[in-house]
C-alpha cells in the first residue's frame, strides 16, 4: 500500500493496537498526531518514540483525556485522517461499570467527533469499535436463527450491568453513527475486531488481550478451561484494516475483524503444539455446571454470562475485510509470537 503523506490523528496511541497503526502510518511516510493521557510517562510512550525514528514518517505527541471535551482540537489541526482508538478494554478490577468503561467511550466518541465537526481538514473518521458492538452473548447468534454474525448485526443484549465492557462499545458506535448521520463533511468507517491477539509493541498496555494469554500460561487455568468460543483475530490484520479503511475511499461502514472462532481450549492446544508441555496450558474443558458454581467466585463472570456464553458457538461473516483486502495470517503464528514475546517481556514464567 502506498499513498501521498497525510496528516492522521491517533486517538489512544500508547495502547495495544494502535502501536501497531502507529508504525504502519509512519513506515509509510505519514505524519502522526498521536494523542496519549499522559506525554511524559516514558514507559507508555518510548516505543513510539522508537518506531518514529526508524521510520520516515513524523510523530508528534499531544495530551488529551477522553473525558476533556476540547482537549482533541490542538491534536487534531491540520489532519486528514481521525483514527480513534482510545477506549478503557477492562473487563475487571472497577467498582462502577458507567465511570469505568461507559462514559469515557460514550463521552469520549462525542468529544473526539465534535472536534472533528470543527476540524475542517478532516474527511474520514476511522473508529476502532468492536464485535462487541455486533453481539452481546454467544447465544445471540442462535438467537437469531443465522448461521454467522455480519455487519448488519447490532449488539442489543448488553447493559451497564450485563456486559459493561461489551454496552461501552455499542453505546459508543452507536453515537459515533449519530453524529455523522447529522454532517455530510466527513465519512465514518468502523473496524470490528475480535478478539486481538498477536505480538505487543509495548509491555505497558493494560488491554485485556494481553492478561487473558497470561492466563494462560501461568497456570491459573490448569484445572481446565470453559466452554467458551469467540472471534480471533491478529492485532497486525487490525492495524492494516485501519489503514485500509483510511485511505482506500471505497471502504464504507462496518468491517468485521475475525480471522476465525475458537474455543479457549483450542487456544490451549495451538499453544501447547507451539511450546510444549513444560508450561500448564489447559488440557481440558470445566464442565458448565461447575463454572456456573465457582465462576462467579473465582473471576469477574455472572451466572448470566456463564449461562448465555459457555457452551454456545459464535461465528462470524468476515468476507467484507477480505473484500477490502485483509490477508488473515494463520492463527499459530499469531499465538506462538504473542506467547514468546509474553516470556521475553517476563509476563508469563519461562519454563522447560
Ligand atoms: P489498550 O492497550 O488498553 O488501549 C486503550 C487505549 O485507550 C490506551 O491508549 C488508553 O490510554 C486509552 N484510554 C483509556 N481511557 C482513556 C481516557 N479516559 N482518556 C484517554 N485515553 C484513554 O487496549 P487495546 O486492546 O489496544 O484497545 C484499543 C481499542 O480497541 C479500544 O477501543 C478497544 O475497545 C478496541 N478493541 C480491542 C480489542 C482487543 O481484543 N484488544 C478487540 C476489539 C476492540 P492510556 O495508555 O493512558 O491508559
Amino acid at each position: 500500500m502506498s499513498q501521498p503523506p497525510s496528516t492522521v490523528l491517533v486517538t489512544g496511541a500508547s495502547g495495544y493496537i494502535a502501536g501497531w497503526i502507529v508504525k504502519y502510518l509512519l513506515e509509510e511516510g505519514h505524519t502522526v498526531h498521536a494523542t496519549v493521557r499522559d506525554p511524559n510517562n516514558k514507559k507508555s510512550i518510548a516505543h513510539l518514540e522508537t518506531l518514529a525514528a526508524a521510520a520516515s514518517g513524523t510523530l508528534k505527541l499531544f495530551k488529551a483525556d477522553l473525558l476533556d471535551a476540547n482537549a482533541f482540537d490542538a491534536a487534531m489541526t491540520g489532519c486528514d485522517i481521525v483514527m480513534h482508538t482510545a477506549s478503557p478494554f477492562i473487563i475487571d478490577g472497577f467498582t462502577d461499570a458507567n465511570e469505568a468503561l461507559v462514559r469515557p467511550a460514550v463521552e469520549g466518541t462525542r468529544n473526539v467527533l465534535e472536534a472533528v465537526n470543527r476540524c475542517p481538514t478532516v474527511t474520514r473518521v476511522v473508529l476502532t469499535s468492536s464485535v462487541a458492538s455486533i453481539f452481546g452473548d454467544n447465544i445471540d447468534l442462535a438467537r437469531s436463527g443465522k448461521s454467522a454474525l455480519t455487519e448488519a448485526d447490532w449488539n442489543t443484549t448488553s447493559t451497564v450491568d450485563h456486559n459493561p465492557y461489551q454496552f461501552s462499545k455499542v453505546a459508543a458506535e452507536r453515537e459515533a453513527w449519530k453524529i455523522h448521520d447529522q454532517q455530510s463533511r466527513w465519512e465514518l468507517v468502523t473496524i470490528n475486531p475480535g478478539m486481538v491477539y498477536g505480538p505487543s509493541l509495548t509491555s505497558a498496555s493494560k488491554s485485556a488481550s494481553i492478561d487473558t494469554l497470561r492466563q494462560m500460561g501461568d497456570g491459573r487455568l490448569r484445572t481446565g478451561v470453559p466452554d467458551l468460543s469467540y472471534g480471533v483475530v491478529d492485532v497486525r490484520e487490525v492495524a492494516q484494516a485501519h489503514l485500509l479503511a483510511a485511505f482506500n475511499p471505497d471502504a464504507t461502514h462496518r468491517y468485521i475483524l475475525v480471522n476465525q472462532a475458537l474455543s479457549m481450549l483450542a487456544i490451549a492446544k495451538i499453544l501447547r503444539n507451539e511450546f510444549g508441555s513444560a508450561y500448564p496450558f489447559p488440557k481440558m474443558r470445566a464442565p458448565k455446571i461447575v463454572v456456573w458454581a465457582l465462576g462467579p467466585i473465582l473471576g469477574p463472570v455472572t451466572r448470566k454470562f456463564i449461562s448465555r456464553n459457555v457452551g454456545h458457538k459464535v461465528n462470524f461473516d468476515n468476507s467484507r475485510s477480505r473484500a477490502l483486502g485483509v490477508q488473515y495470517r494463520p492463527l499459530e503464528e499469531t499465538f506462538r509470537e504473542h506467547f514468546q514475546q509474553a516470556l521475553d517481556d517476563g509476563l508469563v514464567r519461562r519454563r522447560g
